[in-house]
């Protein structure tokens, strides 16, 4: 959408506000309303300076002024304010000079989208992350919390499903696991998500399904797959409009890594190609028909995996979910048959849909810096021509113990993960995609909530130690 779609858009929709939406470094949707009369073609050009300072990670108090650069393909029109107000996505920059701020993530999104086109490899980078979620109920969420953490294994799952408790026993629980994939009424969320997945095909979204998830009160929507920036974009809606709907509801939805203990965590698995010229460049010959340019892609992902993870899986809690026997990947191997490595090729016949499924991410991870570390990851593959050596097609819990621990493994900690990161971080930067005071800054942030998580007693310490 141009400029003037965008403003002839405010006109037929009688728009009031328009709010102006950026991400911060820990991946958060921020914003700022204003009136619709402040908002012509040259407030477009010109872009609305804003104070940076108060963005952790972003500038210091001393250099706070930045500048938001509207985008006017990301437009689209609130559905949960009262008032009609039309959002547009911005990028940052710099006031003085308009140039990209090396921190903003959405900027970084669009620099590996340029990288890709410059290095000639390929034109277009598609994601389609699988987003999970857990939802609970607002009110018993703390109270739930509790009995999470020091009565799970004694009441065997009886705790974990909000119908139960409203209601006792109506005879139609999920036990754990076993809310995949029985209909209504053991799937107790079916509105709720119909609801979600109308918000976002109303706002324009291509969306193509929902289900109830593996673990109980967890869910998954579908998302059709896009262009990395484009992508980025719609997952921040995507979690927008999921939170709102539940809000709505009472209800409370968390893309928490991990939030139960002895349950599957939320995953956000990424499926990857790139294109060049209209073709897909990873549909060929080779392994699960695989091009070798696809080969290589996984190749880099597997050897820069564990720098990944500190932006790939950002929390301290993201380690509690990469643990077997979960569905969640620990080992660093790849197949198209088995979900138990870091890398799968879901099976198609179709070359176009080929495609490369990361399964190592969270939805904790900013969207923007994760598609484009694993887009860096997977370039750098290519380029150096990384050999991802052969495919494991046996479910990897099932070697011996001693075939096991030759596999490498993903990291165990967001420690080691910054501890690779600070090692491993060459690809990023490659064509500036990534600078290296961006890492500094986003490491920094990272480090605090390391500490804040090692410097706390657990509860689970009370229970061992008191
Ligand atoms: N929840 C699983 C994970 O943590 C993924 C389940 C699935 O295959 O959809 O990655
Ligand atoms: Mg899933
Ligand atoms: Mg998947």
């Amino acid at each position: 959408m141009s400029i003037k779609d965008a403003l002839q858009l405010m006109k037929d929709e009688e728009v009031e506000y328009v709010d102006i939406r950026f991400t911060d470094p820990r991946g958060k949707l921020q914003h700022v309303t204003l009136v619709a009369d402040l908002v012509d073609e040259e407030f477009f050009d010109e872009g609305f300076m804003f104070d940076g300072s108060s963005i952790a990670g972003w500038k210091s108090i001393d250099q706070s002024d930045m500048k938001l650069i509207l985008d006017p393909d990301s437009v689209y029109i609130d559905p949960f304010y009262a008032e009609k107000t039309m959002c547009v996505h911005c990028t940052v920059a710099e006031p003085d000079t308009n140039e990209p701020y090396s921190r903003d993530p959405r900027g970084t999104a669009i620099k590996a989208e340029a990288y890709l086109k410059s290095s000639g490899i390929g034109d277009t980078f598609y994601c389609g992350p699988e987003a999970e979620f857990f939802i609970f109920d607002d009110v018993r969420y703390s109270v739930k919390m509790n009995k999470v953490s020091f009565e799970v294994d004694a009441v065997d799952g009886a705790w974990n499903t909000d119908t139960q408790y409203e209601m006792g026993n109506m005879g139609h629980r999920p036990g754990i696991k076993g809310g995949y994939f029985p209909v209504n009424p053991v799937d107790p969320a079916q509105d709720l998500r119909g609801e979600m997945l109308s918000t976002m095909k109303r706002m324009g979204m291509k969306v193509d399904k929902h289900h109830h998830e593996v673990a109980s009160n967890q869910h998954e929507l579908g998302l059709i797959f896009g262009p990395l920036t484009k992508q980025a974009d719609e997952l921040q809606k995507y979690k927008y409009v999921i939170h709102n709907v539940a809000h709505a509801y009472g209800k409370s939805v968390t893309f928490m890594p991990k939030p139960m203990k002895g349950d599957n965590g939320t995953g956000m698995h990424v499926n990857m190609s790139i294109w060049k010229d209209g073709k897909p460049l990873f549909a060929g010959d080779k392994y699960a028909d695989l091009s070798q340019e696809a080969l290589w892609f996984i190749g880099g992902i597997l050897i820069h995996a564990k720098a990944l993870n500190a932006i790939t899986n950002p929390s301290t809690n993201s380690y509690k979910r990469l643990i077997p026997g979960f569905e969640a990947p620990v080992l660093r191997a790849y197949s198209a048959r088995n979900r138990s490595g870091c890398v799968r090729i879901p099976w198609t016949e179709s070359p176009k849909a080929k495609r490369v499924e990361a399964r190592f991410p969270d939805p904790s991870a900013n969207p923007y810096l994760c598609f484009a570390a694993l887009l860096m990851a997977g370039l750098d593959g290519i380029k150096n021509k990384i050999d991802p050596g052969p495919a494991s097609d046996k479910d990897l819990y099932d070697l011996p113990p001693e075939e096991l621990a030759e596999i490498p493994t993903v990291c165990g900690s967001l420690r080691e993960a910054l501890d690779e990161l600070e090692k491993d971080h060459e690809f990023l930067l490659a064509g500036d995609v990534f600078t290296k005071d961006q890492l500094d800054g986003y490491m920094a942030l990272k480090w605090e909530e390391v500490y804040a998580y090692e410097h706390t007693p657990h509860p689970i310490e009370y229970m061992m130690y008191y």
